[in-house]
């Protein structure tokens, strides 16, 4: 075991191998308020990547229900319960589980095991499950299932008191990839102009230790061609500068895909650095499992705390703060306004008066928003056509 940083976990930890961070790493925001689980990018992945034979239950991309979607089945409770409670510091004696925390925003210390730490307990790489058949029958159980229940005779009051939210879940192209870590035959590499992780399928004979292993359970076995596989960031995509399909075809707009600088060497004009590192809006799933996942997702505003917390970590309450100062804040926005605005790679943003411009890594224009959305009212008749027109949106 060697020791790396971790900077999600706010210290070092025990990996299998040394630190070796890419020229670049792939990273993703998901805005979670947005998504509407139409499954659009669902489809847009498995019609590109996995609609072959033995392909049929695989999903680079899913979208589930939280809190009781799951694909595969309980995949995050499983791991959760072998793992057991882990604790957040914001000093070295002060726990974190408030929702108010008064150090919201600041660096924070996880005091649980990792699921290297863990595993290397009990002998293993790290700590992992294999899921059954069965947990991959159902990729929609629980689609648009509430959390809580309402009174019979209640009416709308203005706030729901019954909740849900969509997550979009991908390959996290982990800094400290868990399936890497455990592939015996050391099949699964991070490539070092990216940080896409792949697996060569010339190498790998299927002992599926990679499912095993990773804690998101995006690594797939394969029954037809009796090998692992698992989502590839779209790399020919990326190596022509542009975001990969399940965000260019996203119907909401959640979704941003871009490169996160080292630690220390983040850039306020990078848009992943700016909402990841400096306003702090989107976080790491899961966090304390220790692989650096590099899909940051901006919390559900109206979700119970205790349940974002465990799922986001401590910074929640302050990302939410934040996130709705944004109507204010023109760098902010104009930072979201990156969103689903252009199929190319966004390296660096600004905001120019009333408007967000992004630009590609030669410095090219790929896009210029307003702030405000122009507002078209038609007159009621149309005296060119001769017709009556609603104005409905
Ligand atoms: S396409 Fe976008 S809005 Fe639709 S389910 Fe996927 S992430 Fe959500
Ligand atoms: S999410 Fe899973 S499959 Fe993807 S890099 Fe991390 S451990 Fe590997």
């Amino acid at each position: 075991m060697s020791t790396v940083k971790n900077w999600q976990l706010g210290r070092d930890m025990e990996y299998p191998y040394d630190e070796a961070r890419p020229q670049r790493q792939i990273a993703y925001i998901f805005d979670t308020n947005k998504c509407i689980e139409c499954q659009t990018c669902t489809i847009a992945c498995k019609t590109t990547w996995t609609s072959g034979k033995g392909q049929e239950h695989i999903f680079y991309n899913n979208v589930e229900t939280k809190p009781y979607g799951f694909y595969p089945h309980g995949w995050d409770v499983n791991l959760l319960d072998k793992l057991g409670p882990g604790e957040w510091t914001s000093s070295p004696d002060q726990v974190v589980n408030a929702a108010n925390d008064p150090n919201a925003g600041k660096n924070y210390v996880y005091k649980g095991k990792t699921i290297f730490e863990a595993g290397k307990e009990v002998g293993e790489r790290a700590l992992g499950y294999a899921p059954e058949e069965e947990d991959y029958a159902s990729p929609n159980l629980g689609e648009d299932v509430c959390a809580g229940s309402v009174e019979q005779g209640a009416f709308f009051q203005n706030i729901h008191n019954v909740w849900m939210y969509y997550l979009a879940r991908i390959c996290n192209h982990c800094t400290y990839p868990g399936c890497l870590s455990a592939c015996p035959r050391k099949a699964i590499y991070k490539r070092p102009e990216d940080g896409i992780v792949l697996i060569d399928q010339s190498r790998c004979r299927g002992y599926r230790e990679c499912v095993k292993a990773c804690p998101y359970k995006k690594v797939f076995y394969n029954s037809v061609t009796r090998v692992s596989e698992k989502c590839i960031g779209c790399y020919p995509l990326i190596e022509k500068g542009e975001q990969p399909q399940c965000v260019k075809t996203c119907i909401g707009k959640i979704r941003l895909q871009g490169f996160i600088s080292k630690p220390g060497e983040e850039r306020a004009d990078n848009p992943i650095d700016y909402l990841v590192r400096i306003k702090k809006i989107a976080l790491p799933l899961y966090a304390q499992y220790g692989t650096e996942p590099n899909v940051y997702y901006i919390p559900p505003v109206h979700v119970p705390i205790d349940f974002t917390q465990q799922m986001f970590g401590p910074g929640v309450q302050a990302a939410m703060n934040t996130y709705r100062s944004a109507p204010t804040d023109k760098t902010l926005l104009s930072a979201l306004l990156m969103f689903g605005n252009t199929p190319r790679i966004v390296h660096s943003f600004k905001n120019e008066g009333d408007f967000a411009i992004g630009y590609e890594a030669d410095g090219k224009e790929a896009v210029r928003v307003p702030l405000d959305e122009p507002f078209f009212k038609r007159d009621f008749f149309d005296k060119t056509r001769k017709v009556f027109r609603l104005n409905v949106t």
